[in-house]
């Protein structure tokens, strides 16, 4: 991939990595925050902790789901940005053809190209 691409990505990937921060905060302060208590506003050391058996625990429920697949894609996130610096950025983590562009371009931390995706979905009943 040449420069100019990576460092497209690299600005997509860090607005991405900006709008998932913002969303595990948001359910950071409006769910899990009101039970526990928060030291410093990084988000590095977030760790969700499943219901304990709170009246409100539907709502606990829901906001885990959300706080634990927004950890999920930060992470991806985190990996795609080290992958630029390592020049390994839009490879196939499968088969390491390269992803497409246009497939990046919806996905910037996607890891794999759509035809090992499918593949993995299809075996394993992924949803993402
Ligand atoms: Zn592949």
């Amino acid at each position: 991939m040449n420069p100019k691409d990576l460092d497209r990505f690299r600005k997509l990937l860090a607005e991405e990595r900006k709008r998932v921060l913002e969303e595990l905060d948001w359910v950071e302060k409006n769910y899990i925050g009101k039970s526990r208590k928060e030291s410093g506003g990084e988000v590095s050391s977030y760790s969700v902790h499943p219901a304990d058996g709170a009246s409100d625990s539907m709502e606990k429920e829901k906001a885990y789901m959300i706080g634990a697949s927004s950890g999920e894609v930060l992470e991806d996130i985190d990996e795609a940005l080290a992958n630029i610096d390592q020049g390994s950025y839009g490879k196939c983590g499968e088969c390491g053809e390269d992803i497409p562009v246009a497939r990046l371009e919806a996905v910037p931390y996607a890891k794999m190209c759509i035809k090992c995706k499918t593949k993995l979905e299809n075996s394993e009943g992924a949803t993402r």
